[in-house]
């Protein structure tokens, strides 16, 4: 049996339509297929790979940290410089009161931490989320999570869980002393890149003051550059009492964080009550890379590149099939008719070397999420190919 055919009979399989591109190497923003087909990578394999594939920096990070130690023991109880080095960069990063890191080592678990230590520090059970958010999988993730369709096969879920509208004024007054936390995407991902505006997310912090509610962000999507500045909160002015990240946080490594104010986080260690406990978060490779990943978004600037690049997009991405595009920063939906139309177009381009998807809860866009290094003239074949892909398909 080929790769493919292994693929399909003994991995589980988790859509009607994989992208099924075998790739046998990746640097930059380009991934190689055998006999070296070359792929131009628009998704940055979800988010994932803000710096490129296969960074210097974060290679060197990673054999530097091979050569000294591997797991050694669950999180939180010996001293491992990886993990150490990280939460002081990552927390530099971050306003003061977010002085405290709990690593683990995926969105999801990150997104569990934080509501379980919302409800532990205010000792509420109510939390609030968006319809159409995308918080995760496992269960309390996908609990918070605002599609239907995705959760109603696995009822029961936790309970105390209210949808509202994201951006809504109106039901911020859902929000009450007995909500332990609102959890919230500063940028909405799967619903195909949706921003509210900077008034909303001050009611929204102003709300959450005045009835003692937990502002958790989830920035595993829009966070590490992707929107033009490091945390895509700061484009709004405001600030979270609990941050997640993943994804782009490990450079292609996997590695997740909660981050809340050291007070917060202590009542994790109350004993006798089982706060979070990790085997492998914060993995010391994934934090060694991790923590090259931050400096090398600091140190090659770019955060400052990002609108520059998002403005060259929408400049060229422009046909009488593309309807509109919607972004924050990198963060781009590009939007089509319907599936119908997308989806050959997507097929097309992938033949031709761009890849391209759509989004969990929203299927007539294109989600465009380049790694962050890609230059304007990669921009520019990525564009020609897609608008190609387009006239070309029947
Ligand atoms: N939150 C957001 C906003 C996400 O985009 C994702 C992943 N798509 C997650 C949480 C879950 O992260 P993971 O897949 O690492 O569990």
């Amino acid at each position: 049996m080929n790769n493919r055919q292994l693929f399909l009979s003994h991995l589980a399989q988790t859509t009607d339509f994989p992208l099924m591109i075998e790739i046998e190497k990746a640097e930059g923003v380009y991934m190689y297929g055998p006999e070296g087909k070359r792929y131009l990578d628009l998704i940055s394999g979800i988010g994932v790979s803000n710096v490129g594939h296969r960074h210097p920096k974060v290679l060197t990070a990673i054999q530097e940290q091979l050569d000294k130690y591997l797991h050694l023991m669950v999180y939180g109880e010996y001293v491992q410089s990886p993990q150490t080095k990280l939460a002081k960069a990552l927390t530099d990063t971050l306003p003061e009161h977010l002085d405290n890191v709990y690593l683990v080592n995926s969105g999801s678990e990150a997104v569990e931490g934080a509501l379980k230590l919302a409800k532990r520090y205010t000792n509420r059970r109510e939390i609030i989320s968006c319809i159409n958010a995308y918080h995760g999988s496992s269960h309390g993730s996908l609990s918070v999570g605002g599609n239907e369709i995705f959760k109603r096969a696995y009822r029961p879920l936790l309970p105390g869980i209210k949808n509202v509208v994201y951006g809504s004024f109106h039901q911020l007054l859902e929000i009450t002393t007995d909500t332990a936390a609102v959890i919230i995407e500063t940028i909405q991902g799967e619903a195909g890149i949706k921003v509210a505006c900077s008034n909303y997310f001050q009611a929204l912090r102003k709300r959450c003051n005045e009835t003692g509610t937990l502002l958790i962000l989830d920035e595993i999507q829009a966070g590490f550059g992707r929107t033009g500045k490091f945390w895509a909160f700061e484009h709004f002015d405001i600030v979270p009492d609990i941050l997640v990240c993943a994804k782009g946080m490990g450079g292609g490594m996997p590695i997740g964080a909660f981050v809340a104010n050291r007070e917060v986080m202590g009542v994790f260690k109350n004993n006798p009550l089982l706060g979070h406990i990790t085997t492998f978060g914060g993995h010391p490779v994934s934090a060694a890379a991790s923590l090259a990943t931050i400096e090398v978004i600091q140190k090659e600037n770019l955060l400052d590149q990002v609108e520059g690049k998002a403005e060259l997009f929408k400049k060229l991405l422009k046909h009488p099939k593309i309807k509109g595009v919607r972004n924050k920063g990198l963060m781009m939906a590009v939007e089509f008719e319907s599936f119908d139309v997308l989806k050959p177009i997507i097929d097309l381009a992938i033949d031709k070397g761009v890849i391209t998807d759509w989004f969990l809860f929203c299927d007539d866009a294109m989600r465009i999420a380049p790694p962050l290094i890609i230059t304007e003239e990669q921009i520019h074949e990525a564009c020609a190919v897609i608008l190609t892909a387009i006239d070309e398909v029947k």
